[in-house]
């Protein structure tokens, strides 16, 4: 039993990520570190197994308080949703004002708003951080994105400094902004990921079909890529998936995994979320839909007799075709990137959020599974110019998709032509070209709005909204006179 406030930090729920987060922070100097777990075998498992930790260890959340030096801090690291709530409230009925709980689960957005007033009622603080890079980053160094108050950040910036990934010297931490502003990022680094994860699976399916090389062929492939500009964590660890042969087969793993891809919500979060800021993550929405379409074998199974193309991809050349592939990939990224960005934006605008995009930028260039190398062109952009309307349409990047654009458009065209299925290719170039385009069929989507709504339109050569009378006589009236 803890009889004594000597732990500057604790942390509570020591499943995977709570005790490889709670080992991290006891493995920095200064640290002195409280774990409790609703059941105590796990604590007393994580005391046994790690003793050098010199975890502080309660089996009672009263013990656990009573463990901690003021202003208290807690990690809540247990399943988002009603666990989150429980704990909160088993804390803020011991916790003092000043005092500081942290969720570093992956909660909604929305609930960390909800439950940041709450808690802020109380005089105690309450962060919610989203917490990226998995088992290995929260024991290693995660990229972390936390919210709440100022006065919270000065107790715990530095404590989460201390245990963050590092990318060029700089911890991937920094106060993103108030109440939900953190997962808020969290929630859209997700979503990013998915679209980056379809693109190349996309990638990799389009190579095999079109040229009909192996996956340890196609691992050479992204190992060569992530030696370039696409190098990424997510490129790299596609090379070691295509390479890795299955031990009871001989086979490939990637021909023995079945092709139905599983998600836990948080890219549906940031589709839902888009759509309720009006923000097109077209992207983003593309690869959570192909897990869902991955993942109907009825209609798949059903679907499977339905005529496709009367011809297959014959790829002549195959290395400009994989070149071809290569730059699809990075424009198509660029895009995903530019997207998730829109929505931080539309975030910050819609919550009052004071976010840097810059430092978000450089705060996943480390620990997170989106790090990659051009995050750093990201924070060039938006350092050259804050307010920058559109990633895409930042000089660095506008280069790389000019460049890119026939390659594009050759796989794309040809993906459709030969039935290979590029939804996150295909949305991605739709979404360039609709936001290039001088004028959109938007214009007849008004006139058929006012022909059977009466929704009026504006126009392009005069000041005001009008309105057709389609059932009557059809001449134009301006709408504002008629109300
Ligand atoms: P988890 O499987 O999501 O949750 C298990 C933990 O939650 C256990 O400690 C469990 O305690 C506790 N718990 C559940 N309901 C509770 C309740 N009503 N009251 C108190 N404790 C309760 O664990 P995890 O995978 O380590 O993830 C922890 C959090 O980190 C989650 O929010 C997850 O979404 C987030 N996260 C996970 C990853 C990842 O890669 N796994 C990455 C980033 C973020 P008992 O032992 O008593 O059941």
């Amino acid at each position: 039993m803890a009889d004594t406030a000597q732990a500057n930090i604790g942390v509570i729920g020591m499943a995977v990520m709570g005790s490889n987060l709670a080992r991290n922070l006891a493995s920095r100097e200064g640290n002195s570190v409280a774990i409790y777990n609703r059941s105590p075998e796990k604590t007393r498992a994580v005391t046994s197994e790690f003793p050098d930790a010199g975890f502080i260890a309660s089996e009672s959340i009263e013990d656990f308080v009573a463990s901690l030096s003021s202003p208290r801090t807690a990690i809540i690291m247990v399943k988002a949703g009603a666990g989150t709530d429980a704990v909160i409230n088993q804390l803020t009925e011991h916790f003092e004002p000043g005092d500081i709980i942290v969720d570093g689960g992956n909660a909604l957005f929305t609930d960390t708003i909800r439950r940041e007033k709450a808690v802020r009622e109380t005089g105690i603080n309450f962060v919610g951080a989203g917490i990226s890079g998995g088992e290995e980053g929260a024991l290693l160094g995660p990229s972390i994105m936390p919210g709440g108050s100022a006065e919270a950040w000065e107790t715990l910036g530095p404590i989460l400094k201390s245990i963050a990934a590092v990318a060029e010297g700089e911890p991937c931490v920094t106060h993103v902004g108030t109440d939900g502003a953190g997962h808020f990022v969290k929630m859209v680094h997700n979503g990013i990921e998915y679209a980056d994860m379809q693109l190349i699976a996309e990638a990799y399916d389009l190579i095999r079909r079109g040229t009909g090389k192996t996956p340890a062929e196609i691992a050479d492939i992204f190992a060569e890529w992530n030696t370039g500009e696409l190098e990424s964590y997510l490129i790299e660890i596609t090379a070691e998936v295509l390479r890795q042969v299955d031990a009871s087969t001989d086979k490939p793993l990637i021909d023995v995994i079945l092709d139905q891809a599983g998600a836990k919500g948080t890219g549906a979060w940031t589709v839902q979320t888009a759509l309720d800021l009006g923000i097109p993550v077209s992207g983003i929405a593309e690869a959570v839909f192909a897990r869902s379409l991955s993942s109907k074998p009825a209609q798949r199974a059903a679907a499977s007799t339905l005529p496709g193309p009367s011809s297959t991809w014959h790829v002549k050349d195959t290395d400009a075709f994989i070149e071809d592939v290569r730059q699809a990939l990075y424009a198509s990224k660029i895009i995903a990137y530019s997207q998730g960005f829109d929505e931080i934006v539309a975030g910050a605008e819609q919550y009052g959020w004071d976010i840097k995009k810059g430092d978000i930028a450089k705060i996943w260039r480390g620990g997170c599974i989106i790090r990659a190398r051009f995050l750093n062109r990201i924070t060039e952009a938006y350092d050259e110019n804050p307010d920058l309307v559109a990633l895409v349409t930042a000089p660095f990047f506008t280069e790389i998709v000019s460049a890119a654009q026939d390659s594009w458009r050759r796989i794309v065209a040809g993906a459709a032509q030969s039935g290979i299925p590029a939804p996150a290719f295909s949305s991605s170039l739709s979404y360039y070209d609709g936001l290039r385009a001088d004028r959109l069929p938007a214009a007849l989507v008004q006139g058929q709005r006012d022909f059977f709504g009466a929704h009026t339109y504006k126009r392009v050569d005069k000041e005001g909204t009008f309105h057709t009378l389609w059932s009557g006589d059809r001449s134009e009236v301006n709408a504002e006179d008629t109300h």
